[in-house]
């Protein structure tokens, strides 16, 4: 019989309450319980999607093994829960409505009227209860999306209420809600909470557990009142205080009890306390670090540094593995200058140049390489990031004056990044990028093979244009060597130059594989070559 349990993670009064955080939390107490447990995020937004969109709108687009592109929330999941995700844990409006408007078209619905009850809330039911299937989890976390009262969220919470009739006691509901601090009258208020729970109740659904968050301590008083008010027993308000740093929260989580109440709720048989063992390890070693490195991070989203969460979270635990603190510099490419760039990239320990596409920053990128390549500075390059770098070295190095992608320039002279043959007459952008894992063979002795300490690894991709072959053996003859390939069709994954104190350049994205307890071996020596 199939036995998962299902949990519920709404979010009420306002968005940005750290949802997924709190959701991620949860499920690292149950997996540290020797659960078996996955995270799942539902986007009420229509985009299929968050591949096309501009990271002004959602942050970074975080990328699975199975190449899906997704909400940065399941980075998190993968940072906290040490698992891999797949297309499976993120679903959008878009990808229900773009499967039952097929099934229509296909007559699967026998000519009936296609509508959102039951049509779209089935289809959102079965992408839930699909993780559940084959026994595969103990518990399957949902995160909705949105706060309620949203339109948009409408169908999702209907799906809600209906699994939690189905799924009687195999489920339940988490609401977080927000308990603000009113400065003026020196109180925290109850009211946003009671309204936000209220709204959800008209929607037939109960919470049964309330995550509150706040800048202060509730006292007994207020979680009575706020118990009373919603229709959850006492221990079922569960205060989420500000932290010091999101891996804290697990641990706060624990204090309040939320995975104890979660597990008397569920009936879940399990060991009586979760094993934090190297989690703790990490909080402690990331609370006393004995080392501040200074990384300058050039991209061309820096005003919004969720575009970048990943890179900032694999530096962060890379630091964490070197006792040491990574302050980030953020620099703007597009501010870069041949003139400035000594100014710009003034103290820091090592530079790190950001993925991206399209035209804009990118020679305030090739700038700030090229300064880390003439001064022995360390460099990462992710993707257009190892691409810009092939870029600099070609046209200051090799003397190709010209050289560029085409992406940027479809005429150059020397597309010393291109893209492949196969890929030219497709039309569809979406069909010509290259998305999830793919192998990578190393070269003895580099940057790269050092730091994995062996020679097959897998990686993640997400980009369309690739190192030109053609130019391969002009660059290896002049100083800068392909160190990493792919086995399979010979395309240039990493590339380094060994005279240097530490420069790699990679075509993938290794911060898509960095957690808490498997920091990125990359990421670590990196911060390793920046802290020496
Ligand atoms: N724009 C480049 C490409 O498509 C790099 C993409 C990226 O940095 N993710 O190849």
């Amino acid at each position: 019989m199939n036995n998962t349990k299902y949990i519920f993670v709404t979010g009420g009064v306002t968005s940005s309450l750290g949802k997924g955080i709190v959701s991620a939390s949860l499920a690292k107490l149950l997996k540290a319980r020797d659960l078996r447990v996955t995270i799942q995020k539902l986007d009420p937004y229509i985009n299929i999607d968050p591949g096309t969109l501009n990271p002004y709108e959602h942050g970074e687009c975080f990328v699975t093994n199975d190449g899906a592109e997704t909400d940065l929330d399941l980075g998190h999941y993968e940072r906290f829960l040490d698992i891999s995700t797949s297309q499976a844990n993120n679903i959008t409006t878009g990808r229900i409505y773009q499967s039952v408007i097929n099934k229509e078209r296909q007559g699967v619905y026998l000519g009936k009227t296609v509508q959102v009850i039951p049509h779209i809330t089935n289809e959102i039911k079965d992408s839930i209860k699909l993780l559940g299937e084959n026994n595969e989890y103990d518990v399957v976390i949902t995160e909705i999306g949105g706060t309620i009262g949203d339109i948009e969220s409408l169908p999702f919470v209907e799906a809600v209420r209906q699994l939690k009739w189905e799924l009687k006691q195999n489920c339940l509901t988490i609401h977080l809600t927000l308990v603000p601090y009113l400065a003026a009258a020196g109180e925290l208020k109850t009211k946003p909470t009671q309204h936000s729970v209220k709204k959800l109740q008209e929607l037939g659904v109960q919470p049964d557990i309330l995550v509150c968050r706040t800048e202060h301590n509730l006292e007994k008083d207020i979680r009575d009142k706020i118990a009373r008010f919603c229709n959850v027993s006492e221990d079922s308000v569960i205060q989420s205080i500000d932290a010091k740093s999101i891996y804290a929260v697990p641990l706060l989580m624990q204090e309040e009890g939320l995975d104890k109440v979660v597990i008397e709720k569920l009936n879940i048989q399990t060991k009586e306390f979760p094993d934090l063992k190297k989690w703790n390890e990490f909080l402690e070693k990331q609370n006393n670090p004995k080392d501040e490195i200074h990384i300058g991070l050039v991209g061309k989203y820096v005003e919004l540094q969720d575009s970048y969460k990943s890179i900032v979270e694999s530096l962060d635990i890379a630091g964490v593995s070197n006792s040491c603190k990574v302050k980030l510099k953020w620099i703007s490419s597009e501010k870069v200058t041949s003139k400035n760039v000594e100014k710009k990239l003034t103290g820091i320990d090592g530079l790190l140049v950001a993925p991206g596409f399209g035209e804009r920053g990118i020679e305030g990128k090739i700038e700030a390489i090229r300064f880390a390549r003439e001064n022995d500075l360390p460099f990462l390059g992710i993707c257009l990031g190892m691409q810009c770098a092939v870029i600099e070295y070609a046209r200051n190095v090799l003397d190709l004056k010209k050289a560029h992608t085409v992406e940027v320039d479809a005429e150059t002279s020397h597309p010393v990044i291109d893209l492949m043959e196969d890929q030219k007459n497709i039309s569809d952008m979406g069909g010509t990028m290259r998305l999830g894992e793919y192998d990578c063979e190393l070269k003895d002795g580099s940057n790269a093979q050092k730091s994995y300490g062996k020679r097959s690894i897998k990686e993640r991709h997400r980009h369309r244009y690739e190192f030109n072959n053609k130019y391969l053996e002009f660059f290896e003859e002049n100083g800068m060597i392909a160190t990493g390939k792919n086995p399979n069709n010979d395309l240039v994954e990493i590339v380094e130059i060994p005279t240097h104190k530490w420069f790699t350049g990679v075509q993938f994205h290794p911060e898509y594989k960095s957690s808490v307890e498997t920091p990125h071996p990359l990421f670590i020596g990196f911060v390793n070559a920046c802290k020496n």
